[in-house]
């Protein structure tokens, strides 16, 4: 490779990584601050700026702050002031200056020659009336605001239409004494209304003392006092609260950073529309733009702020503002303190609502299907008496068999003695009522087996357990007689008074005995009994069917109550189902167990009444 390309690649290289260090190099900023570091309104320019510009410029920057103090012999004082920073960064100058407020802007603009000319320039926070537009240079960008003071003071006669003094608190610095002519000059027109009073030669003690006793109507305007006549400088928000605590008059102001509780509010220049330009017109020079270039019109007053406190305090009505004014401070609403607690309880009640229309709508359903359970017990429980009749065929032919018999019997005697000359009318008489007697027991078995045939709904009433008993077992007596069983009952001596439906209690109870017939089948006849007892314990009636027959294997006990469980060739096995679904639908029990000397015993209690 020819030497002198050798050479031209180096040089590249070692360019391109002093082009990289530099790239990555923080930015060095240069703050020039009016007064101090906590002069308002100032500080708090300076406070959102470097939020801002940190926000916006993508580069890192290191600010450095020096305020610009006015001292008795200024020009020397300022002189050095700019050889102090000349020679501390003399071999690194800074890459853009900014000065907030007029103090420090007419500072840099008076020292701009010996003041780093080549270093970009931004003068902030400074009412366009304070610039020396003479002296702005093509490396000087101005964010210029407007004191608009026809507007403060129009403000305050506006919200307060009767105000007849108004005080205007200012210090004595030669920027203040710049203030203090030019409202003077716009206010001219105001004086025959208003009472001006200007308090720029006054200590701040004896400025308190005249706020606490001013006239009727009066108000006050703030424009913090940097240096007062004594020469006492007046830095942070200490001077502002001060006057407010003493103050018996409502204070204005023509800036929003003293807008925090003690003035009452109005058009005011903003701190956040200030610092938020002047960080960005900050950010382009830093991203190379030269700053003459950048033209920033005047920013103007936003919509008037005021402070909700104060409003009342002075008795402002709201319907004072201009349109548009947005009112600060207002205490939180209930709903704005208790939003979430309200909006949890709400969701609270909503979820339960919901939750209980689900409820009801499950117990609705449930309620239905018990229903539709019921009536399909009802319906199978008559089939199943249906089943149960053709057993008791027998003991109905018996039953209806008796009193036919002896009807018969009875009209054959008639007949006789009618056939004779002198028919003895008193025995004829007799064999009648026996006649009428039969029929009745006749037409009683009927009515018996039409009840336990027919289809009725569930009807509930109190009867007592052992008439229940004693009618199955007058039923099914010949059945026993046909199959030749022994039917042994005893019932309590005590009444059993219970709620039930008497049909289904019977069908209970008949389908125990049937059960209990069929168990005792093949026993010798002499050993086929069964038992049937009711008694009454503690607040149950109870009855039982115990049967001499082979007894329950263990394995079957759990599940002969199950539906369709049968043992039997042609059994259904709904009998026992039925006969548990009946009891318990009356707050009852039933059980079965083996009896310690053989055969089954079931029994069944019931909630007593009364
Ligand atoms: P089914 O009589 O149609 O079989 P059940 O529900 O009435 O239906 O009875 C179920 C089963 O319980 C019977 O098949 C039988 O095995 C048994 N069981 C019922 N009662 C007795 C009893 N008293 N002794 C012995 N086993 C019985």
């Amino acid at each position: 490779m020819h030497s002198a390309l050798k050479v031209l690649i180096v040089f590249a290289v070692i360019l391109t990584g002093s082009l990289a260090t530099a790239a990555d190099k923080p930015k060095h900023i240069i703050v020039l601050q009016s007064n101090g570091q906590n002069f308002k309104p100032w500080s708090e320019y300076l406070k959102a700026f470097r939020q801002e510009l940190e926000r916006q410029s993508p580069l890192p920057t290191v600010v450095q702050t020096f305020p610009v103090a006015i001292a008795p012999d200024s020009e020397s004082a300022e002189r050095q002031l700019a050889e102090y920073l000349n020679a501390l960064y003399l071999n690194n100058p800074p890459d853009l200056i900014v000065a907030f407020g007029a103090p420090a802007a007419g500072f840099a603009q008076r020292h701009r020659a010996g003041l780093f000319p080549a270093t970009p320039m931004l003068l902030a926070a400074i009412d366009a009336r304070r610039i020396q537009e003479t002296r702005l240079g093509a490396n000087d960008a101005v964010v210029p605001v407007w004191i608009d003071i026809s507007a403060l003071f129009g403000n305050i006669l506006q919200v307060l239409p009767k105000t007849q003094t108004i005080a205007v608190v200012i210090g004595n610095s030669p920027n203040e004494q710049f203030w203090v002519q030019e409202i003077q000059s716009r206010l001219g027109p105001l004086k025959d209304r208003v009472n001006l009073l200007f308090w720029n030669d006054l200590s701040f003690e004896e400025i308190l003392r005249r706020a606490a006793t001013l006239p009727r109507d009066s108000a006050i305007f703030w424009i913090q006092p940097q240096i007062d006549v004594t020469g006492a400088v007046h830095e942070g928000e200490r001077a502002l609260k001060r006057l407010h605590a003493v103050a018996n008059a409502p204070i204005f102001s023509h800036d929003d950073a003293f807008f925090a509780g003690e003035i009452v509010g109005g058009p005011m220049t903003s701190v956040e529309q200030g610092s938020t330009a002047a960080a960005d017109v900050a950010a382009r020079i830093l991203g190379g733009t030269k700053a003459g270039e950048i033209r920033t019109p005047v920013l103007q007053y936003g919509p008037a702020k005021y402070d909700w406190r104060e409003l009342k305090r002075w008795g402002i009505p709201e319907s004072r503002l201009p349109p548009g004014s947005e009112i600060l401070f207002r205490p939180p609403s209930t709903w704005d303190l208790y939003r979430w607690q309200v909006l949890a309880l709400f969701l609270a009640i909503f979820l339960q609502a919901v939750l209980i229309t689900v409820l009801l709508y499950e117990r609705r359903g449930r309620l239905s299907a018990e229903i539709q359970l019921r009536q399909r017990m009802s319906e199978l429980a008559h089939v199943n008496r249906y089943s149960t009749a053709g057993e008791l065929t027998a003991s109905i032919a018996h039953e209806l068999n008796q009193p036919l018999g002896a009807i018969l019997v009875n009209a054959e005697s008639m007949e006789k003695m009618l056939a004779s000359p002198s028919p003895d009318i008193g025995e004829l008489l007799q064999i009648a009522s026996d006649i009428r007697r039969d029929d009745e027991r006749a037409g009683k078995v009927i009515q018996h087996v039409r009840s336990l045939m027919k289809k009725t709904p569930i009807d509930i009433k109190p009867l007592d357990l052992n008439d229940v008993v004693s009618e199955t077992l007058d039923f099914v007596s010949s059945l026993a007689i046909a199959r030749d069983v022994q039917l042994r009952g005893s019932t309590a001596q005590v009444p059993l008074p219970v709620n039930g439906d008497r049909t289904q209690l019977q069908q209970v109870l008949l389908n125990l005995i049937v059960n209990a017939l069929d168990a005792t089948a093949d026993k010798p006849i002499r050993e086929r009994i069964i038992t049937i007892r009711t008694w009454r314990s503690d607040h149950r009636a109870a009855f039982s069917t115990s049967d001499t027959g082979p007894g329950i294997a263990a394995e079957h006990l759990q599940q002969i109550f199950e539906p369709f469980f049968s043992m039997k060739p042609a059994g259904m096995g709904m009998g026992l189902s039925i006969a548990r679904t009946i009891v318990e639908a009356h707050g009852g029990t039933i059980t079965a167990h083996n009896q310690s000397h053989g055969g089954a015993i079931f029994s069944v209690t019931l909630p007593l009444i009364g």
